[in-house]
């Protein structure tokens, strides 16, 4: 048996022993050893995540280390190596994968998400899963994944050198957008309610951070931009008024790319959208080359990544840390770290 934490029910979590499960042919069993906490998580136990069946094993951003092979296995995946997972399923026939889009394949399952994740001392998974990877600090690796879904959100928006751009919330997806974006020379603007998170936005390189809270965004970042708004507008809050706001941030033949996801519907006036042109984009989850890029700008960074991570909990207290981010909503990033 190994021991998994399980959200029960709503605002409930707790540890249960589940049965190890079969290694089979082209599978690894990994020992988890960082797994961060995704906004996901978090609305799980809220009941807020129409796509969880509770009770559910949460956890998709997961390090960890190979502890034994199934038949069939490429002996480079050999125990003991570190590996980063990539949590998600594609299907191969649905029409995003056969175009290459495996990220937004139409029957995905999350680890986490539509099947169990990787909040437990154990996970078996399909060896093409699996990203080896022992250059960067344990801890690092379960940083891949979310930033990666911003990474690839700005790959989605291309973003190039000098262009000016807006990241509406700078939870970790922002963040990764920020970083992404900064990173290809881009001028970035961040926008968020929390001073904590406009802070780690101006360490990350923005070069503006707005609090949405006391300034008029539209007005800040038309004055920013002498009038012409930005060229590419990010939302990655998940409320109808950040929604329409990118529409109003957006430049005259500007791009708009939403990778937050609104529980309400919006109302829009699409007048804009075809007066100025725009491109407007989803963005979901994240392909192999995203976590590529995100794994050699973490090597570039080194300890400065550290600043993403705002607590961690030991494996055996993990009951305690979703309680925890629901009354600490500023906290960026939540890492449970199991020893080996
Ligand atoms: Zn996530
Ligand atoms: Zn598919």
């Amino acid at each position: 048996m190994i021991r998994a934490l399980m959200i029960e029910a709503e605002n409930m979590t707790r540890f249960h022993d589940v049965a190890e499960a079969p290694l089979g042919a082209g599978q690894v069993r990994v020992g988890v050893r960082h797994i961060g906490l995704c906004g996901s998580d978090l609305n799980t136990f809220k009941g807020l995540n129409p796509l969880v069946k509770l009770p559910r094993i949460p956890g998709h951003e997961i390090g960890g280390e190979i502890l034994a092979v199934g038949p069939g296995v490429d002996s480079a995946y050999a125990p003991g190596r570190r590996v980063i997972v990539m949590p998600y399923t594609n299907c191969g026939e649905c029409t995003s994968c056969r175009k290459g889009r495996l990220n937004a394949c139409r029957y995905n399952k999350t680890l986490g998400v539509q099947q169990d994740g990787g909040l437990a001392e154990e996970i078996v998974l399909p060896a093409e899963k699996l990203i080896l990877n022992d250059t960067l600090p344990p801890h690092h690796l379960a940083l891949v994944e979310p930033l990666s879904v911003g990474f690839h959100a700005v790959e989605r928006g291309r973003v190039a050198k000098g262009d000016r751009v807006v990241v509406l919330g700078c939870g970790m997806i922002g963040m990764g957008v920020l970083i992404a974006a900064v990173a290809r020379g881009a001028e970035v603007i961040a926008v968020d309610l929390s001073e904590e998170k406009r802070a780690l936005a101006q360490q990350f390189g923005a070069v503006q951070a707005i609090d949405a809270g006391r300034e008029d965004v539209v007005a800040r970042v038309s004055e920013l931009t002498g009038d012409d708004g930005v060229d590419v507008a990010f939302e990655a809050v998940g409320l109808p008024a950040t929604f329409t706001q990118a529409i109003d941030l957006a430049c005259f033949g500007g791009r708009v790319v939403y990778v937050g996801y609104s529980k309400a519907p919006v109302t829009y006036q699409t007048q804009f959208f075809n007066l100025k042109e725009l491109d407007i984009m989803g963005s979901r989850n994240a392909l192999m080359r995203d976590f590529q890029n995100v794994i050699s700008h973490l090597a570039e960074i080194g300890d400065k990544a550290d600043a993403l991570i705002s607590k961690v909990f030991p494996f055996e207290e993990a009951e305690k840390a979703l309680p925890y981010w629901d009354s600490n909503r500023n906290a960026l990033k939540i890492v449970i770290e199991r020893g080996a």
